[in-house]
């Protein structure tokens, strides 16, 4: 575990130095050179990337669906609970459209979407969009990769699968087996990162100059102020009206999967913390390690916050208009690829991709946000952390059972 934490920290700084070599190698190279020598190792980067999603996705939300096997057992909570992450994913993502809107990240640089072929997808009306969730052949939508269908179709597969009972447990478990794979799979791909981040900023900066840098700074800015707004509008409200209980306490009580989300990025790592506070913070025991866990799979808040900044990012970077449609779009989609998220490091990186395919974004632009990527993931995992814990709580607090059973502090150990 220690291990493989050093090896992403790591990582991180590998890439962070990718980015700079590639900044200080484009200011010196032809943009001709650059196009035809170093642009297939960035290209790798990106095919690598798209390899892994599809199977990621299908397994995690098909082994995520049939893991709410509780749903008749658990009725209203797990209900409720379902309800409040969507419903805060979804407020997340608007949170992030808003302050990215007005902050402009992406303005100031203009990149070329000429032979990028993503950006030639024009968005269908917004009926259509909506019927085009529902696969005709799910096999198609695997094909093509058409994201929002193989979501669509997994998470009914996966709801489904709970009919079969024990009969179904294998093929569960077979999609938990693969998801798994998958996360370690994308962990082997994300090694290869620093290579394709070098090479992909090499070639921006061989044509556009230094004037790349500038949006990096502001797409932080957004993303923490997005954050902070989230916190200060949402979290604390609910803290002192629906859960009633003192501020100061609740952010004093989960200081520590706090603190092991920020500096792990990763809120697996901070799910066993993250239990523990919210029993002390007076979560029930039965709705605790529902929620939490679950959450810690589907409820990505501080991860849907960073699609919505990053959409705006990225269509202003290639002067794309993001038309309301869009943004609906931007929304749906990225509560979506939130849920698909797994918790860690650099995993919202990889699923921002959906967002991008689906707004006809070129996927280049994950090169810029990726050299900065650790800041951005230190901040979204401590609000994925947050929104966990104060799920478990409030769906305590509205059952009428909040600190109805003191935590046994034996219990955490
Ligand atoms: N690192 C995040 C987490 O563990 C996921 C993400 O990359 O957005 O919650």
């Amino acid at each position: 575990m220690a291990k493989s934490k050093s090896a992403s920290m790591g990582l991180a700084m590998q890439m962070l130095i990718g980015l700079v070599l590639g900044v200080i190698v484009g200011m010196f190279l032809d943009s001709q050179f650059a196009t035809t020598y170093v642009k297939p190792f960035g290209d790798l980067f990106i095919r690598l990337i798209r390899m892994v999603v599809v199977p990621l996705v299908f397994a995690t939300l098909v082994a995520g669906a049939a893991g709410i096997s509780d749903v008749s057992k658990l009725g209203r909570v797990a209900i409720k609970t379902l309800v409040i992450f969507m419903l805060t994913s979804a407020i997340a993502v608007i949170f992030g459209l808003l302050i990215a809107n007005i902050i402009d990240p992406g303005i100031g640089l203009t990149l070329s979407t000429e032979g990028l072929k993503a950006a030639q997808v024009k968005a269908p009306s917004f009926v259509q969009t909506l019927l085009d969730i529902v696969p005709i052949n799910p096999m198609e939508a695997f094909a093509k990769g058409s994201i929002l269908q193989i979501i669509f179709f997994a998470i009914m597969f996966g709801f489904c699968l709970n009919f079969l009972g024990e009969k179904g447990r294998p093929v569960y478990h077979f999609f938990d087996i693969v998801g798994n794979l998958m996360i370690h799979m994308t962990q082997v791909v994300m090694r290869y990162a620093p290579i394709g981040v070098f090479a992909l900023m090499a070639v921006v900066v061989s044509q556009h100059g230094l004037a790349v840098l500038l949006p990096l700074g502001k797409l932080i800015l957004a993303s923490f102020i997005a954050t902070a707004l989230l916190v200060i509008l949402i979290y604390i409200p609910i803290v002192m009206f629906i859960i009633r209980i003192p501020v100061a306490d609740y952010f004093k009580g989960i200081f520590e999967p706090w603190l092991i989300a920020f500096t792990t990025c990763s809120s697996a790592a901070a799910m066993a913390a993250n239990l523990v506070a919210s029993r002390r913070l007076g979560a029930t025991n039965s709705i605790a390690s529902f929620a939490v866990p679950l959450g810690n799979t589907i409820n990505m808040n501080g991860t849907a916050v960073y699609m919505g900044v990053c959409a705006v990012f990225a269509a202003q970077i290639y002067d794309l208009p993001l038309t309301m449609g869009d943004q609906v779009i931007v929304v749906i989609t990225g509560v979506l690829a939130a849920v698909g998220t797994a918790g860690v490091p650099g995993a919202g990186l990889i699923m921002s991709t959906l967002v991008f395919t689906q707004i006809g974004i070129p996927l280049e632009v994950i090169a810029l946000i990726a050299g900065v990527d650790r800041v951005l993931d230190m901040i979204r995992t401590s609000i994925n952390v947050v929104g966990d814990s104060t799920t478990a709580l409030m769906v305590s607090r509205m059952e009428g059972e909040l600190g109805s059973e003191p935590f046994n502090e034996d219990e955490g150990k």
